[in-house]
This record gives structure tokens, sequence and C-alpha cells, in this order.
């Protein structure tokens, strides 16, 4: 008797396969994403500085919320009253949100865990809140996201085996629970089409955009995935992937990642862990890298990462371009009348001037920021576009060696 799960939420199709790395469509009940994706980071439903537009100009197919800041800020129950976070921020392409536990451990020193869950101080006022895995699935049903996370604990770097695999067992308690909690709410998603059926009949305020929402298949509802942890030690992930994947998620993410690790090991961890995934369900590498480093790792299988690094080195001048880093700051480009990256169609590298750039940085100007954005997102993105084609093709050593070639 499970009819209630009849209506499909997500869907996984892989398209093309080169080695390990593959090419696939995800679809969710806002639309299809293609796979393997970069999804821009928009902490507070919004990523910093440019508008939902030109994010759908520039191609972006899911965005990434942080449930912690938005839990904070504006608060779950406004969010749900705006139809989640597709009606709060207008944007009827997918979502996903992270748990909060990554925030709740990165962010307060003050945390206190227990088997119940975490006690934090709010970075914003200090006062104090919990989280329980029941909690955090029920702030994530409330913000509406397509896919949301399981409450796991992102175990520190360095630590104690002791300690990893101590960690690891109770995300993996954590997880049971999530799920648990998950699958009695899961119709309570502010877009269902139950809760549109209550808008119609008892004239509840649901906001145009998520009654106009013709997209959303009737029944369909959230995707919640597991995460695996396990530190740095390849055989605590192994155990952590088996037994994550034996509780049945639609999709899995390797968390406990991008804590202060070398950048090898990371690596190291990311290839043993994916042999453990299944390989027709989604996987997601969560808070990584720079453009080379998500390439490497779509090669590697991984079909789903995010990462605020280039939202946030565009706030600090640091451009990506197919020619390597440029601070955008340095004094060599104030009469420089090129574009930032003469092989990037982007909207900044189609008009502006690496010298009208770097005078708008050292203006301190907003557009600065809002350029410098648009421009880092969309190399991501191309980047990503460019491992799809070149799995398709069969080009991996090509791209491989194209992409290694020392820079200019
Ligand atoms: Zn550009």
């Amino acid at each position: 008797m499970r009819l209630e799960f009849l209506a499909v939420s997500i869907q996984f199709q892989i398209e093309a396969t080169n080695g390990p790395g593959r090419v696939g469509r995800l679809t969710t009940p806002h639309g299809e994403i293609e796979t393997p994706v970069f999804m821009p980071v928009g902490t507070l439903a919004s990523v910093k500085g440019v508008p939902q537009d030109v994010l759908e100009e520039l191609g972006v197919q899911i965005l990434l919320g942080n449930t912690y800041h938005l839990y904070l800020r504006p608060g779950v129950e406004t969010v749900r009253r705006m139809g989640g976070l597709h009606g709060l921020m207008s944007w009827d392409r997918a979502i996903l949100t992270d748990s909060g536990g990554f925030q709740v451990f990165s962010l307060n020193e003050l945390r206190k865990v227990s088997e119940d869950g975490v006690t934090f101080r709010s970075h914003l006022d200090g006062s104090s809140h919990f989280f329980s895995p029941e909690s955090a699935m029920a702030a994530q049903i409330g913000l509406g996201a397509d896919i949301i996370m399981a409450f796991d604990e992102c175990t520190e770097y360095p630590a104690e085996r002791e300690r990893v695999r101590a960690s690891m067992e109770m995300t993996l308690r954590w997880a049971e629970r999530s799920r648990k909690y998950f699958e009695g709410h899961r119709n309570e998603v502010p877009w269902g089409s139950s809760q549109l059926a209550a808008g119609s009949s008892q004239e509840m305020q649901i906001p145009r955009f998520a009654r106009d929402d013709k997209a959303v298949e009737e029944g369909a509802t959230q995707s919640l995935f597991g995460i695996v942890q396990g530190g740095m030690d390849r055989e605590l992930r192994r155990e952590s992937a088996l037994r994550t994947v034996e509780m049945g998620f639609p999709g899995y993410a390797i968390g406990g990642l991008s804590v202060g690790e070398p950048r090898a090991l990371t690596r190291e961890i990311v290839e043993s862990t994916l042999e453990y995934l299944p390989a027709d369900k989604p996987r997601y590498l969560m808070g990584v890298g720079t453009p080379e480093e998500i390439a490497e790792y779509a090669l590697l299988g991984v079909d789903m990462m995010d990462c605020v690094l280039p939202t946030r080195a565009a706030r600090h001048g640091l451009l990506f371009t197919s020619q390597g880093k440029i601070s955008i700051k340095q004094a060599q480009y104030a009469q420089d009348e090129s574009p930032l990256d003469p092989n990037c169609g982007c909207r900044v590298c189609r008009r502006y001037s690496r010298a009208y750039l770097r005078h708008l940085y050292a203006s301190n100007e907003l557009l600065a920021q809002v350029l410098n954005t648009v421009h880092n997102l969309s190399y991501y993105l191309d980047t990503m576009r460019a491992v799809r084609h070149s799995i398709q093709l069969g080009e991996r050593a090509r791209f491989l060696a194209e992409r290694s070639r020392p820079k200019p």
C-alpha cells in the first residue's frame, strides 16, 4: 500500500557514457536538468547580485538554497506561505536545499551535538535553535525545494578514526530518521497538488506563481537524497555508502569533503566512494570546487555539484577565464580594451572591456559584483556544457589534454 508514492517526483535517465563519466537527464517537478550539472548557490533565495531572468538566460536549470540561512531569515513559515522558495523568488525551475547540517557545523563553534540533534546559536542574533533530523526535514518540506537532503553530521577534519566512525554511524541513524519523517510528511510540500486543490476550495492565498504552475505533475512532490559521510577513511566511506544505499534513496550525495583536506585526498575519496553508489541514481558531490575540479569530478561520474567559489570569487574580483584566472583589480587592466574572456559569449564579455570591469571594481561599484558574478557563473556553466559534450562525443582524452595545457 504505497499508492501515495506512485506519482513520479524525480526521474534519472543516462543518455551517454564514456568511461565512468555520464551524461543524463534528471526530471524534477520543476523541469529537466541536463547532467552533469553545476548548481549555483543562492544561499538566501538569491544568487547574490544576479536576477532570476539573467540566471535563466545563462541556462541555470537548478539552484541551491541553504536551509540554515532561510530558516533563520525570512523563516520557514514565511517561505511556505509564499508557495515555497519557487513562489517566493519567482523561479519555476528546479531547486535543491541542503539539510542545514553543514552550516550548523561550520558557522557554530558553540553547537551541542547529541543523538537527538544539534543545538546551535544563530549567527545573526545569538538566539538558540535546535535542528534534529525531523525538524530539518520539516524545514526543507516548508521551503519546498524539488530535491532535499537528509540531515547529517559533517565530520571535522582531521579527526581520529573512532570519532569518524561514531559520526558516520550517527549520520546513518539520522538518515533513517530523516527518511521516516519525510515519508510521513511528503504531501505537505507548499506547491503539491493537494495544496493547490486546498487553495482553490478555501480561497487560500496561494501566490500567482505557484497557482499557475502547470508543470507540476499531479501528486509529484519532493525527493529526499541520502548523504555519504565517513571522513577521509576509504573503508568508512565504503561502509557509509553501502549502508546508505541499502536504505534506498532516489539519489546520493557525497558530503564531508572540502573541509580543509588536500585536494588529492578529496579526489581519492570521491573516486573510491563513487564505486559504491548505484549507477542508475544521480550522484551529488557537495561543495566543490574550481572549474578544473568540477570537470574532473564530472568525468569520474559525478552528476551534480555546487560551490560558492564562482560567486564568492567574483565578488572579490577573481574571474575564471579560458586563459586562466584573472584578478581584475590589477593595474595592468586599467586601459585594457579587450573583453574579459575572448572565448566567452556571456553578456558581460560581449559588451564590456577589462578596463571597465577594473574601474568598476576599483570604485567599489555594485555593478562590479553583478557583472563579475554573471561571467563566472557563465564560465562554470560553459565548462559543464563542454564536459557533457565531450562525454557525448567520447572525447575524454582530448578534453583533459586541452584543459591541462599550461595557461599563457
Ligand atoms: Zn563572460
